[in-house]
């Protein structure tokens, strides 16, 4: 009795920990479900290439519209779907569903050549089909493969024993490009770097919010922009700044020779018709250029 009394205290009864994780368990139950009746979206942020402003690329965002819950962005699904495992079928689903987008605004504006970028968690990037599944997805959309870009975070390139892995050569055998996803925040292990077939690094957020500060650290950060952006060409990768916000930090970017950025600063992420209409206007303007 005493032992069973001791082990109730053990149980503590946290309200907001206990509803935390009823909706935990809510959205790990509804997830699968979601998948079937069609309740993930995806948004696309335009990034752009900074010495001329134009669009390059989209990168492909994915969002769930939760009947009881309202629109829910990654950060609050995408860790429990790698823990289920689910990942690997809720990736899958957007990365066929990014390329269709990316073979239609092809189709329509060849000369845009508009490049759709998708991310890759680890556990997908793990998974033995992965490479299956990505020439499966291009062949199917009939995109070619240079306007598919792949990102993975730093820990995910990296194997076991810090070995790239091995998906990421087949990967790049494909010709689809590969980019490492918030660059500076993870092992920042640059020996490895040069063993890697990628071609982008995207730096990390708060590097590029450092910049627009003039205090001391703000310094220190635009050196440390200003080394990783030699250190990537030096290894003849691009480097796309991500989270722009402000004119001052798109500035200081161009001038320290970054070749893209994405941020609220250029452009929210928005639905595919929006990204089609920008294209169709920007098709517009180039026939009233030559004419
Ligand atoms: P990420 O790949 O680093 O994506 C960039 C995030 O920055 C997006 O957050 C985007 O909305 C946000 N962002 C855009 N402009 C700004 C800005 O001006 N300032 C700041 N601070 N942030 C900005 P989002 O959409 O909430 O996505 C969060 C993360 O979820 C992504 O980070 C990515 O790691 C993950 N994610 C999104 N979609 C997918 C997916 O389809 N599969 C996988 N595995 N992960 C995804
Ligand atoms: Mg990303
Ligand atoms: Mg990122
Ligand atoms: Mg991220």
């Amino acid at each position: 009795w005493a032992k069973a009394e001791g082990r109730n205290r053990w149980v503590s009864y946290d309200p907001a920990r206990r509803s935390r994780e009823r909706t935990r368990s809510a959205l790990i139950a509804g997830m699968a479900a979601a998948l079937q009746r069609d309740e993930f979206l995806i948004d696309y942020q335009p990034i752009v290439t900074l010495a001329d402003g134009t669009i390059c690329a989209v990168e492909a965002l994915v969002r769930w519209q939760h009947p009881e819950l309202g629109l829910l962005g990654p950060d609050e699904f995408i860790g429990l779907a790698e823990e289920t495992g689910l990942i690997v079928e809720l990736g899958r689903w957007v990365l066929a569903r990014a390329c269709e987008a990316a073979s239609r605004w092809h189709r329509e504006f060849p000369d845009a050549r508009l490049v759709v970028s998708v991310n890759l968690a680890a556990r997908q990037a793990r998974d033995p089909a992965v490479v299956g599944t990505v020439s499966e997805v291009l062949r199917q959309t009939d995109l070619p493969a240079d306007l598919l870009q792949l990102e993975l975070t730093e820990s995910a390139v990296m194997a076991t024993a810090g070995e790239p892995l091995p998906a990421l050569r087949k990967l790049a055998a494909l010709g689809v490009r590969l980019a490492i996803d918030d660059f500076g925040t993870g092992y920042s292990n640059l020996a490895y770097l040069r063993r890697l077939p990628i071609h982008n690094l995207k730096l990390a957020g708060p590097f590029v919010e450092g910049i627009r500060s003039s205090d001391r650290q703000g310094l220190v950060d635009g050196r440390i922009v200003d080394a990783l952006v030699r250190l990537a060409h030096a290894l003849g990768l691009t480097v796309t700044a991500e989270a722009v916000e402000t004119v001052g930090q798109a500035d200081q970017l161009r001038a320290l020779g970054c070749d893209a950025a994405q941020g609220r600063h250029f452009a929210a992420p928005a639905p595919e018709g929006e990204i089609t209409r920008w294209l169709a206007a920007r098709a517009e303007r180039r026939r009233e250029g030559v004419r």
